[in-house]
């Protein structure tokens, strides 16, 4: 579920019944009674890219190089090809077969794969607030793609 409704308060604080019924109802507009849940965690849509990934020998990977929001499931897997990527390099470097400036390709290939991300990621959130410019996003993209089916739920 996403709730446009701003960051929460407080990240860490466990999402109750009531909290998670509310939401439901205020934005579905319909009577929803949950019975269980089996796990809810809080984010947002903050995302952040460095600049560099690597300072001398510093190298950073995975979220702690970007962090975007969890649409579209790209975050754990972004990450892992940042660590293919540099593991070999690191290894030729260490063991003395390739210079050390091989270790700045690292930055030159991974960073405009997760600016990418970090921009697709953007986009989905844009297109997801429950605004008239939204709607009206939603709208051009579902008439650009061909799509035949009503535009109704799209203004929603
Ligand atoms: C709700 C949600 C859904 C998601 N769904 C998907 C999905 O479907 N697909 C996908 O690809 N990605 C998804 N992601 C993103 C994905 O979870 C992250 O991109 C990924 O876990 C990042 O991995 P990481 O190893 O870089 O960082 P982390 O998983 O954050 O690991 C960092 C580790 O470092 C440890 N650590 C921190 N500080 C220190 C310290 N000082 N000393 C020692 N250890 C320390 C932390 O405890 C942690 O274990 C989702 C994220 C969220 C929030």
């Amino acid at each position: 579920m996403a709730d446009f409704d701003g960051p929460p308060k407080d990240r860490q604080a466990p999402i109750t019944h009531r909290e998670l019924e509310d939401a439901l109802r205020r934005i579905s507009q319909q009577d929803v009674r949950i019975k269980a849940f089996e796990n809810a965690s809080r984010w947002t849509d903050h995302a952040r890219l460095v600049e560099t990934y690597r300072r001398g020998r510093v190298l950073l990977a995975g979220d702690a190089a970007h962090v975007h929001s969890p649409f579209g499931g790209q975050g754990l897997s972004l990450g892992l090809v940042d660590a293919a990527n540099l593991g070999w390099k690191l290894a030729a470097v260490i063991r003395g077969t390739m210079p050390e400036t091989l270790l700045d390709t690292y930055t030159a290939e991974r960073r405009p794969v997760a600016e990418a991300v970090l921009a697709n990621t953007r986009a989905q959130i844009a297109i997801m607030r429950p605004d008239p410019q939204a709607a009206a996003m939603r709208i051009s993209w579902r008439i650009s793609c061909g799509s035949t089916t009503s535009t109704a739920s799209s203004a929603r």
